[in-house]
């Protein structure tokens, strides 16, 4: 312990430790990733993009009461919006348990509301309720982008996305002209804009011929009528979402960073994915992709759902395992993006324990708010095998927590996982502007997340 180095904890800029492979490297999944998230903007289409990654990789369709055996690879859909990916290892699972990662594939966004349409002066809009939390004013003057799923009366499915394709047309929410905002401008931020402010242009012509009162509106059912076969009423069994219309880019001259919709929490999930596909122990393992993380975590669809107890109960009468023995004995990574050291806020972090951009994936002990209220609160012991992993597969990496005491907070799923007697810590990169409608994130630390999931898959 000569070296003063060794004797003071420092974290490192990745960019500044790497050699010219390890940078290609990076840069190559970043590549990847960015296709993943253009192509996976709500749950159902990150579900579905898991699945046909999946498929390509030599898995298929699980199913209750399918028999298993050691080298089957699986995935179990759960109603379109969460899917759960396993491999059976040789080894015992009352032994060695199963290794689990678990992200979400949900993002904060605005969704329609079930009746929507209106017209008024010369515009027809969409009514939306958010969903997550988001700083509303932020989600104005953005082109929008819908991708929707509607049940007809006759049962039949449909999907659609409008908006994402640059020949197609995308839709806006209005601000106030900075001319006449002087009253605006004087409000608390949380009411520059309302939730019931944050209505989308969605039309403004009319048909000459036409004798309703609701020119406007008349018209864009018949254009909807005309494409799709849906009438006004459809709405009502519809999920539809705006997310923001742009693509994900490449950030600065380096190109070390990538801006985009949904890092939250589709980073983590793109590195839970490959990890997964990359491992190759042989122990059973878990890659978990679950929905409403943003709201709670409730539904049959968030990760409260008791179906992945289910899965690994049925995963154990299949090798006659007790499933609260093999619970008992797996770990489990709850894989979420966390915030990161902004320097044009640095009010908010305690410098010392908030995750600092390229400096790798961040590990957070405990999380919650007022007093680490609804956190996970991983143990030393629990922190010490992580750390033990990451030393021993030279991954950097960092520790973290959201701010500074007291000021806010917030959770993941890691204490619903917890609640299975399963030991569980939270692991996901940093992420700037978190929530907006385009967060950014480092190439480095996405990387760094990957290498940190596939040495824990990788862990005897
Ligand atoms: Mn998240
Ligand atoms: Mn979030």
């Amino acid at each position: 312990m000569e070296n003063k180095n060794e004797l003071f904890y420092q974290k490192q800029n990745i960019f500044q430790t790497s050699d010219k492979t390890q940078l290609e490297e990076i840069d190559a999944f970043a590549k990847d990733y960015i296709d993943f998230l253009n192509s996976s903007k709500t749950e159902r289409e990150g579900c579905r993009e898991i699945v046909k990654r999946a498929k390509q990789q030599g898995y298929s369709a699980f199913e209750f009461g399918q028999k298993l055996k050691a080298g089957d690879k699986k995935f179990y859909v759960n109603r379109d919006k969460s899917v759960v990916l396993f491999k059976i290892g040789k080894e015992n699972l009352e032994e060695k348990g199963i290794k689990i990662i678990a992200s979400h594939l949900d993002s904060p966004r605005l969704d329609l509301k079930p009746n929507p349409m209106y017209e008024d002066e010369g515009f027809c809009f969409f009514k939306t309720h958010y969903y997550g939390g988001i700083k509303k004013y932020q989600w104005a003057v953005v082109p929008l982008a819908l991708h929707g799923t509607t049940i007809l009366t006759n049962g039949k499915k449909m999907e659609f996305t409008v908006g994402e394709n640059p020949d197609e047309p995308v839709f806006y929410i209005s601000d106030l002209l900075p001319h006449l905002g002087t009253q605006q401008m004087e409000k608390k931020a949380k009411e520059v804009l309302t939730g019931e402010q944050l209505n989308i242009i969605i039309g403004g012509k009319t048909e000459t011929s036409s004798k309703v009162k609701d020119k406007i509106k008349e018209n864009i059912l018949k254009i909807l009528n005309k494409k799709y076969g849906v009438v006004e009423e459809d709405f009502l069994s519809s999920e539809i979402s705006a997310v923001p219309a742009f693509k994900a880019r490449e950030v600065g001259f380096d190109r070390a960073f990538i801006a985009g919709y949904g890092h939250d929490d589709r980073s983590c999930s793109y590195a839970n994915l490959q990890a997964f596909f990359d491992s190759d122990l042989d122990q059973t393992c878990m890659a978990i992709f679950v929905d409403k993380e943003e709201i709670g975590s409730e539904g049959d669809t968030g990760a409260q759902n008791k179906l992945f107890e289910d899965l690994i109960s049925e995963l154990c009468e299949n090798f006659k395992a007790k499933p609260r023995v093999v619970r008992a004995k797996s770990k489990a990574i709850s894989a979420d993006v966390t915030s990161c050291y902004d320097p044009n806020f640095a009010s908010v972090f305690d410098k010392n324990n908030v995750a600092k951009i390229s400096c790798g994936t961040c590990v957070c002990k405990y999380d919650g708010s007022r007093g680490k209220s609804g956190s996970n609160d991983a143990s030393a012991e629990l922190m010490g095998e992580i750390r033990q992993i990451l030393a021993q597969n030279n991954i950097p990496w960092q520790t973290g927590e959201l701010g500074i005491v007291d000021l806010g907070g917030g959770g993941t799923i890691s204490a619903f996982i917890a609640r299975l007697n399963i030991d569980t810590i939270d692991i996901g990169l940093p992420v700037l502007s978190m929530h907006a409608p385009c967060e950014l994130i480092s190439k480095a630390d996405l990387y760094s997340t990957y290498s940190a999931y596939k040495a824990f898959f990788n862990h005897e």
